[in-house]
């Protein structure tokens, strides 16, 4: 049976079984406690078949949005099953999709993270700490998300802008065979806009040099071009 407080949460197949309010001076939202009610949590990943001994509870604090604007501390007691089959998969704990194995923050809040970056011109720092996550997942969730909205080609372009961008700091390294200084990093970026159709940036290369240019048009492919 499904109560309400399970639907207000909208996590699919976890179930709030307890909340319990935190102390009010924290500021922080009240203690939520899950319980796995998806039959398919308990199919071993490793070879899909449903286990049916248990091996121990273990209990993981899966960071996910505030509910109603406070932040919640999640708290999932599930089971580690042993699987019954011959697999190299010998344990597992139960997953759902929005917290899949060894998953510390939920998949919404994962795509929040970046959405806001992409869709809500925040920066990728902002948005780190608005989501209360680190600066490589939002990054990683910036990525995932254009990829998810971008389509995979640009369109076609009339009228396209190149420019030069400065970026950071140079590295170098000394090269012995060539007895002289390279750098391994350059400061200069070389972006490729669109001018005529407001598609944005279509690229960025690392360097200013011809190559640098020529490679990324030649990537382009013929018709493109
Ligand atoms: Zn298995």
């Amino acid at each position: 049976m499904v109560n309400d407080t399970t639907r207000l949460l909208g996590l699919d197949g976890l179930a709030v079984v307890e909340v319990i309010e935190r102390d009010e001076h924290t500021g922080e939202g009240p203690i939520v406690w899950l319980a796995t009610m998806d039959e398919r949590a308990r199919v071993c990943p490793g070879c899909g078949v449903t286990a049916t001994r248990m091996k121990e509870w273990v209990t993981t604090r899966p960071r996910d949005l505030p509910v109603a604007g406070r932040r919640c501390l999640l708290l999932w007691r599930k089971r580690r099953w042993i699987c019954s089959a011959a697999c190299p998969r010998k344990t597992f704990t139960e997953q759902v999709p929005q917290i899949p194995a060894r998953a510390r923050l939920t998949e919404r809040l994962r795509q929040a993270s970046g959405a806001a970056v992409a869709d809500g011109g925040r920066t990728i720092v902002q948005s780190a700490r608005d989501h209360g996550v680190s600066w490589p997942v939002a990054s990683a969730a910036f990525t995932a998300h254009a990829g998810r909205v971008l389509p995979a080609k640009p369109q076609a372009v009339t009228v396209l802008g190149i420019d030069e961008t400065r970026r950071g700091r140079p590295r170098w390294v000394y090269d012995e065979s060539a007895q002289a200084w390279k750098a391994v990093v350059d400061r200069w970026h070389v972006g490729f806009v669109d001018l005529s159709h407001g598609q944005g940036l279509l690229g960025q290369v690392e360097g200013r040099t011809t190559e640098a240019v020529i490679g990324w048009l030649q990537a382009r492919g013929q018709e493109w071009k």
